[in-house]
């Protein structure tokens, strides 16, 4: 095998109380890549299409994450990469995550699956520090495990998979505006009060309990995040208004997507997921704001071949 196609998730990252830590993969969207052997030693990208991103290696989170891999390995060749990109950089759904979680899944698949799934998202996270300037894991992780995701620790890294209930979706609208993530984690406090921290981790338990135990009411009472939902959200035109109208619309929670501006909101059923979309959409209508809209179930196994 010398060449193979791959879908690579979009993400959503903190999923209200789970700020660098909790993430989940996304089924209806997310990219392709092409990644094939090559004799020459290093990573080239050799086509890069549907977003306006650098093709240099060292640019590229793809390139970075890829040789993260290749410098743990004695493969004596290299690869050449061909991006197809759906998700919008900067959107806030994992954009860099899935280029550089499938680079590195990809390569692996290539040289005969040498490295674990943790070793992956050790390397996949050279690719986010390129783009965030923080090796966060809360994109790479659900993207190459699939489902849902829990970084307990950084150091030593430490992932727990965690699986979702089968009617759970997700409804995420991206208004067409641009926050930065680094400007996005500047305006964050460093500091929290104890009040805050108890009120969090009591919901990050629970989330994680509602998921292993298919508890809808449990988990939508547990998406809350008194932390950094309150600051981010002032850089996101109507927040408010798109998430009272999502659970009016009937959606178990709703809050920001990793860094935003995107917007999720999760739901027991794929009908109430697309009402939820439309109320949404209803609501960037009524405000001017343009938008992308997608309903999705959660992708269980994460990144995946194509034919
Ligand atoms: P998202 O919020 O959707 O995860 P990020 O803001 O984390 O997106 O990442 C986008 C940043 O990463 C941009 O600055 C972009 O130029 C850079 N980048 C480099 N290579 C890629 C790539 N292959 N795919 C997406 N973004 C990339």
């Amino acid at each position: 095998m010398n060449e193979i196609r791959v879908f690579c998730p979009a993400t959503i990252a903190n999923i209200s109380c789970g700020f660098d830590v909790l993430g989940l993969a996304l089924d209806a969207v997310g990219d392709e890549m092409v990644v094939r052997k090559s004799r020459e030693k290093g990573i080239v990208i050799t086509k890069l299409e549907g977003q306006d991103l650098p093709m240099e290696t060292h640019k590229n989170v793809a390139g970075v994450a890829g040789m993260a891999l290749l410098e743990q390995t004695d493969y004596t060749g290299g690869f050449e990469i061909e991006i197809y990109k759906k998700i919008k950089a900067g959107s806030g759904i994992g954009s860099s995550a899935a280029s550089s979680a499938g680079a590195v899944w990809a390569m692996n698949e290539l040289l005969g699956k040498p490295f674990d799934a943790l070793q992956l998202v050790a390397f996949a996270m050279e690719g986010e520090r390129l783009a965030s300037g923080v090796a966060h894991a809360d994109n790479v992780a659900p993207a190459l495990y699939g489902g849902f995701t829990l970084v307990r620790s950084y150091e030593p890294l430490d992932i727990v998979p965690i699986p979702a209930p089968s009617k759970l979706y997700a409804t995420v609208i991206h208004p067409q505006i641009e926050v930065r993530t680094a400007d996005s984690r500047k305006i964050l406090k460093t500091n929290i009060t104890l009040q805050d921290g108890i009120r969090q981790w009591g919901n990050v338990g629970g989330l994680v309990a509602a998921l292993f135990t298919d508890d809808y009411a449990l988990l939508g009472r547990s998406l809350e995040d008194h932390i950094v939902e309150p600051i981010r959200s002032i850089l996101i035109p109507g927040f408010a208004d798109i998430k009272s109208g999502a659970l009016k619309a009937g959606a178990l929670g709703s809050g920001i997507s990793g860094s935003g501006p995107s917007i999720f909101a999760l739901s027991k059923g794929l009908e109430i997921a697309q009402n939820v979309g439309e109320q949404m959409k209803k609501t960037y209508r009524d405000i001017g704001v343009d938008y992308d809209v997608h309903v999705s179930k959660i992708n269980h196994e994460g990144i995946k071949l194509l034919d």
